[in-house]
């Protein structure tokens, strides 16, 4: 069955008062659940599914609407209820009595008769309350607890550093002529800038997009170097920036605490800790992995860093620095490809980019899409859609709401589950996804038209949306993206982009949006092209990032000192191409490894696309034979988290992932490299 909110009749006010019953009955409820001796599936399992249920059904639409429909009362009512429902989660994390309970589960004479994907709901749930700290002797327990709250104060004070050193910095500039190169958009910002604080001219910043607005722009080399300078060097010691930012005493201190909530819960490192939720075996397998990467990239990036120097040598440049690496490529690009996002755009509207998204899915998973009338949304721009089976049944349905409104809804492109897949005494309840995209609204003479970018988008979403829709898995902990390791979960999303690139479906809904004209060959060859620009140089990059990150985590030894430029040099001197400035303080910068939750898990990025891209490759092998989709979606989207993610992959591919397709898709396809060798 489906079921919807009822989001023409939700009121802020109701549904926070709902919300405060739910979570009061919620607690009674569990207090009576924990006083039973002998909990079983049913007893136990069961009415925490319910009550996890109720909460998603009150809480979910806030903190959607939060999202996609932010008016002041909605914001408010999010703002008030989202501590109380931190709290309500932060409490059954650390609830002793239902840790308890889980283990005695775990040790009843039903377990051994339990179904793979019930035991693994409970051992995911022991292993989780484990990595809480929650089975530590008490004095160690208070210490692991001290010690989360202190991480996650650095953490903070981390991320906030950087922004004020971000925000400490500018450079003014009165004379156009410093700014050659740059676009007029980019220009009107930094006039902008400048009049906000009355001054002449204009400004320039570090917050991303001025940066980088210079640097891949600018042909002013000192002006380059200046601003490369100071982004390098943001929140340390280095550069043009005062002490008081300084990330090196936090990091220190971060990287100490990991190393000791490491040490408690039994693991030799944080990156063991790490990897305890994740689909790579182990930190040594991570390496191994990020080393074939380096060396099957490294000779294209020579390649391709010969054709800058090359490039800036006809330019008068004959020392190539890091600050002209972004300017060069930009030129480059332009001269090579010339494909603007403006040429691209006619060949993509939106409603029949969506139709080609459908039809590949029905060709490909058997599942037809069609429009679900009548059901209540929260804006006349979202579209429902019911997703049937062969025989014509419902499976599952999703709001789709494709346009930006820059007054009510956050930016970017995102899936969030509305309900889950959950099987009840009478039948079975049907997951509801929503997909939420920020393209330009339709004009009043045409039809919304996506960049290639959006289209990429749409699909990567709709990828993610599939994995919650088409999963089979009755238990609710883990029907869908719900239970798959964090290192596997784009493997849908990514596998999906795919698509974007492939001539035979491009065929299908690439048409000029006038004059119905598929779109040209040569202009797929260059799309193709695109997605290669460069590639042995930005692998490089995250292979160095994620080596640093992995390194850094699994070596920390406290006599040595956090040895933070240590391992980096070490890293660079084993993979890096280009080698940047003394000065360079990449790593006081590094909120995904430092504020976030990417410690010993930035390696990631990659590891999703090798699992996508080799996935893909399984169809291009296949001659995109029907059965290969009807394969992917029993073995991965089907399966869900309800056992590990390799698993799942061997089933489909009948072997362990392997690199070779991610390096043909980026161009990398060459011999390896002997360059690198394993550290010493
Ligand atoms: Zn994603």
């Amino acid at each position: 069955m489906l079921s919807f909110p009822p989001f023409a009749t939700l009121k802020p006010d109701t549904t926070l008062h709902a919300l405060d019953t739910v979570l009061a009955e919620n607690q009674a409820q569990l207090d009576a659940l924990l006083k039973q001796r002998n909990p079983s599936w049913e007893t136990l399992i069961t009415p925490l599914e319910a009550m996890s249920e109720t909460i998603s059904r009150s809480w979910g639409p806030v903190s959607h609407l939060f999202g996609v429909w932010s008016t002041p009362e909605w914001r408010a009512a999010y703002n008030a209820a989202l501590p109380k429902v931190t709290e309500y989660g932060v409490e059954l994390s650390q609830n002793q009595a239902l840790f308890r309970a889980y283990e005695q589960l775990a040790a009843s004479s039903a377990f051994a008769d339990f179904s793979g994907s019930r035991k693994k709901v409970v051992r995911d749930a022991l292993r989780d309350f484990k990595l809480s700290g929650i089975a530590l002797p008490e004095a160690e327990k208070a210490r692991f607890k001290s010690i989360s709250l202190r991480l996650s104060e650095l953490q903070a004070k981390f991320e906030e550093n950087v922004m004020d050193a971000v925000q400490a910095y500018a450079h003014p500039i009165t004379d156009a002529a410093e700014l050659v190169g740059m676009t007029a958009s980019a220009l009107q910002a930094a006039g902008e800038k400048a009049l906000a604080k009355a001054l002449d001219g204009w400004l320039l910043t570090l917050d991303f997009p001025s940066y980088d607005a210079v640097i891949t722009r600018c042909r002013n080399r000192a002006l380059r170097e200046r601003l490369y300078t100071a982004y390098a060097t943001r929140a340390s010691d280095q550069g043009p920036h005062d002490a008081s930012h300084d990330n090196t005493a936090l990091m220190s201190e971060i990287l100490a605490l990991r190393h000791e909530q490491a040490l408690l819960l039994g693991f030799a490192s944080f990156a063991e800790l790490s990897l305890a939720t994740k689909m790579a075996e182990s930190p040594a397998a991570v390496e191994t992995f990020l080393l074939q990467l380096a060396a099957r990239a490294r000779p294209r990036a020579l390649g391709e860093l010969a054709e800058l120097k090359a490039l800036a040598a006809a330019d008068g440049i004959d020392d190539l620095q890091p600050w002209d690496m972004a300017y060069y490529s930009e030129q480059l690009r332009e001269k090579t490809l010339g494909l603007s996002d403006e040429a691209l755009r006619p060949y993509f509207p939106y409603p029949q980019v969506l139709q080609g998204l459908f039809d590949l899915v029905h060709s490909l998973f058997g599942i037809r899409i069609e429009p679900l009338p009548g059901i209540e949304t929260w804006h006349p721009d979202v579209s429902v859609y019911a997703l049937k089976d062969v025989d014509g049944h419902n499976t599952g349905a999703f709001y789709l709401d494709p346009y930006s409104r820059p007054e009510t809804k956050r930016g970017g492109a995102w899936m969030d589950e509305c309900a889950g897949r959950r099987r009840l005494a009478d039948g079975i309840q049907l997951p509801v996804a929503y997909l939420v995209c920020n393209f330009t609204p339709p004009a009043a003479s045409q039809p919304a038209l996506l960049t290639h970018d959006e289209v990429t988008t749409l699909f990567h979403e709709f990828g993610h949306g599939l994995h919650h829709l088409l999963t089979q898995v009755d238990e609710s902990a883990l029907a869908g993206i719900r239970g798959v390791e964090w290192d596997a979960v784009e493997l849908p999303s990514q596998f999906m982009e795919n698509w974007c690139y492939e001539p035979a479906t491009l065929k299908l809904f690439a048409r000029h949006w006038q004059t119905g004209e598929a779109m040209p060959d040569a202009m797929i060859e260059q799309l193709r092209l695109d997605r290669q620009f460069q590639t042995g140089l930005a692998t490089l990059r995250q292979v160095e990032f994620s080596l640093f990150d992995l390194r850094l985590h699994r070596d920390f030894d406290l006599s040595r000192g956090t040895a933070v430029l240590d391992t980096l040099d070490t890293v660079r001197r084993q993979v890096a191409v280009m080698h940047p400035p003394a000065f360079n303080r990449m790593p006081w910068s590094f909120g995904h490894i430092f504020a976030g939750g990417y410690a010993a898990g930035y390696y990631s990025y990659k590891w999703a696309e090798v699992l996508s891209s080799d996935a893909f490759a399984a169809f291009e092998e296949s001659g995109f034979k029907p059965e290969t989709g009807i394969q992917f979606r029993d073995s991965i989207l089907a399966a869900g988290g309800s056992r590990p993610a390799m698993e799942s992959f061997i089933e489909f591919r009948q072997r362990k992932p392997e690199v070779d397709a991610l390096l043909r898709h980026s161009g990398l396809n060459g011999s390896p490299s002997d360059g690198i060798q394993p550290p010493s």
